[in-house]
């Protein structure tokens, strides 16, 4: 489908179902590494966007629907994932302006101020066993397949393998920040649930785009 506003509400309403259909998962990833809340703050959080979603204007943008998102996440989801995913779309809106459809360089952009976003608030570098672990090997891939001259739909699919990748590759690492680095050596082997949660929200992206 074309990547305007009807995809951005396709994209968050999908991933409304995956965080609903993985809320025990998620849950269980944080109780083994952190305080086991994190389905549930999500779960609820995605709930309350897809209600906000059903009042925005006709003429909203892709920006105007990001926005919403953000600001609906932080004033819902709660402990440290709240504001960092509220100012990752919040970024991601302002990335993408008023555009009324997005291309490959709009997604890329998207992307890479999520991400940003997400360090200018956590500080957490690669490596630290955070969500920034999906995040930042799916800002490269979409780059690399956007230079390549890869279309929306691939430039999307392209993040969402890496994110997943990225969330599988935290679960030999001792975490650097968050609740989950007071354990030390026993957060080795396991998953990071916000890295996770991370990977199923950029698949829900590419599978929307794809008309999936
Ligand atoms: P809390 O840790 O407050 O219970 P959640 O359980 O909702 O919050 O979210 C935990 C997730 O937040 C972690 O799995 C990790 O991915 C992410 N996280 C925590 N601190 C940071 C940080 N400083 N930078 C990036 N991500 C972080
Ligand atoms: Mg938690």
């Amino acid at each position: 489908m074309a990547l305007d506003t009807a995809w951005v509400t396709a994209w968050i309403n999908r991933s409304t179902e995956v965080i609903s259909e993985n809320r025990v998962a998620l849950i269980t990833l944080d109780r083994d590494i952190g305080d086991g809340d994190h389905g549930e703050n999500m779960d609820r959080g995605f709930q309350a966007v897809s209600t906000k979603l059903d009042t925005l204007s006709p003429d909203a943008t892709p920006g105007d629907a990001l926005k919403l998102v953000a600001t609906t996440l932080i004033s819902t989801v709660g402990g440290a994932a709240g504001p960092l995913y509220g100012t990752a779309y919040l970024k991601a809106a302002a990335a993408v302006g008023s555009a009324p459809e997005l291309d490959g360089a709009a997604i890329v952009a998207l992307l890479t101020a999520a991400r940003d976003g997400i360090v200018l608030r956590g500080k957490a570098e690669s490596g630290d066993k955070t969500m920034v672990d999906a995040w930042t090997p799916a800002v490269e891939a979409a780059e690399i397949a956007q230079q390549a001259g890869s279309s929306e739909v691939e430039i999307l699919a392209a993040a969402a393998d890496a994110a997943e990748a990225g969330a599988v590759a935290t679960e030999p690492l001792v975490a650097r920040k968050g609740r989950a680095s007071y354990l030390g050596e026993r957060a080795i082997g396991h998953r990071d649930p916000g890295a996770q949660s991370s990977a199923l929200l950029l698949r829900a992206a590419a599978d929307t785009a794809a008309g999936e």
